[in-house]
């Protein structure tokens, strides 16, 4: 059996030499791509947006000027200036999906748009889609009112800037896997138009293997406990799935795996591939779908069965969220652009786009990964298949952590697909990723339990 073992610490630059040859895992690539979001561009992006005035669902879909029609438009011919540079990797549309009804918050039946640009992935044979969202829509105070001013300038212009930016960048270079960029509306009525895509994603049962939602990335101050730091960012992710059925359930608790589900692997790999390409920010894992009695995009996805997670500011402010615009007491109430931190929501765009490009270029993740209960033993044998489809990949890394610890704490690198460690799978918790030789991840595979073979 011909195995290689190392041991690596984690670090931002990590160094692999196997069969003579040297791996910088911190690709150059992505590092160039992270260093060219521009901040300018976010603000000026988020300025055009609140220039529409309003970008509530319920606003004026026709004029060209103003309202939620002439955003979504304006975001689609924005996206669509990348195309020439693409080689026709990316394409844009609006998809339009219906809402409204009786007993809905939008009582009157209507259309609605989202933005969702596609950029393919150069392997025909690889169907994996990576996908990442903010909301078009905004809101003030009433949320039946589609006139008033709605700048919503946090609330989530500083996400759609920031994907905006990443259609920009990205859509220059190849990746193996598909990257789809959305703008949704409806999400201030109650999600609906991530709804309708991960519906579409269900029904035309793509390959989705991971979705990111940023919704208010760009501010840094707390309302009422006056806190101030744009070096952290949070990510939530669900523990217990909000799809499950009672097959798995019964393995979640046979293999106590109530923390390592999909979405919090998913949350995982953004801290340690972030955190690898963007300096001065941390990102902090909170163990919950979302923020208390509230939702977002990526919920719907989850509902469906897909990973998904939410990325979001460390503080709110809740001066500016939803507020009718205006000064009251020497304060300043309203979601406007002045108080959005572009140089934190550029960070937070840099953990986006390495996240994406870093799986997007992975090899698929291994197949049938189990980790064997047969026996009692003190070490641990782990075995897995190479993954079916995609490129080879040039070896994988076995994960492993104490049972109580957040954060995975060792890597080996192995070629073979079986390995047996020295630890006791009582102690500690294991996983498995398919790597390249340029160091890009696939996504994070928690092992069932499986008789040695
Ligand atoms: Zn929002």
């Amino acid at each position: 059996m011909k195995k290689t073992i190392l041991t690596l610490s984690f670090s931002l630059i990590i160094v692999l030499t196997s069969f003579g040859q040297t791996t910088i895992v911190r690709d150059p690539e992505i590092k160039k791509m992270v260093d060219e979001i521009s901040r300018d561009n976010i603000e000026n992006t988020v300025r055009k947006l609140v220039s529409f005035q309003t970008r509530h669902n319920l606003s004026v879909q026709n004029n060209p000027d103003r309202g939620i029609g002439a955003s979504w438009n304006w975001i689609k011919s924005e996206m669509e200036k990348s195309i020439p540079q693409s080689d026709g990797r990316l394409s844009v549309e609006l998809v339009s999906y219906k809402v409204g009804g009786e007993g809905q918050r939008i009582t009157n039946e209507m259309e609605l748009k989202n933005v969702v640009a596609t950029l393919k992935g150069n392997d025909p044979d690889d169907d994996r889609i990576f996908m990442i969202s903010a909301h078009l829509d905004s809101r003030a105070e009433d949320n039946n009112d589609g006139e008033v001013f709605a700048p919503g300038a946090n609330d989530d212009a500083s996400g759609v800037a920031a994907i905006m930016e990443m259609v920009r960048i990205m859509s220059k270079k190849p990746y193996s896997g598909t990257i789809i960029f959305m703008a949704v509306s409806g999400e201030e009525h109650g999600l609906y138009g991530a709804k309708h895509m991960a519906a579409l994603a269900k029904e035309k049962g793509w390959n989705l293997v991971g979705m990111l939602n940023n919704d208010m990335i760009g501010n840094s101050g707390s309302s009422g406990t006056l806190l101030n730091d744009n070096m952290k960012v949070r990510v939530f992710s669900e523990g217990v799935p909000a799809y499950e059925t009672e097959e798995m359930a019964r393995a979640r608790a046979y293999s106590a795996m109530e923390n390592d589900g999909k979405a919090r692997q998913l949350a995982r790999y953004i801290k340690e591939v972030g955190e690898r390409y963007v300096d001065q920010l941390t990102v902090t894992l909170v163990y919950r779908n979302d923020r208390f009695g509230r939702g977002g995009d990526h919920t719907p996805f989850c509902q469906e069965g897909f990973t998904a997670v939410r990325i979001t500011e460390f503080n709110e402010n809740y001066d500016r969220t939803h507020q009718v615009v205006r000064e009251e007491n020497g304060i300043h109430y309203g979601d406007t652009p002045e108080f959005v931190d572009y140089e934190y929501v550029r960070k937070n765009a840099g953990i986006n786009l390495a996240t994406l490009a870093n799986l997007a270029s992975a090899p698929y993740a291994p197949e049938n990964v189990g980790i064997s209960i047969s026996g009692l033993s003190n070490s641990t044998f782990l075995s897995w298949d190479s993954p079916l489809k995609g490129k080879n990949p040039f070896g994988y890394y076995v994960l492993m952590r104490e049972t109580y610890q957040a954060l995975w704490e060792k890597k080996f690198f192995v070629t073979d697909t079986q390995i047996t460690l020295p630890y006791s799978k009582d102690n500690y918790f294991f996983a498995v990723q398919s790597v390249d030789e340029n160091g890009h991840e696939s996504e994070i595979i928690f092992p069932s339990p499986a008789r040695r073979r």
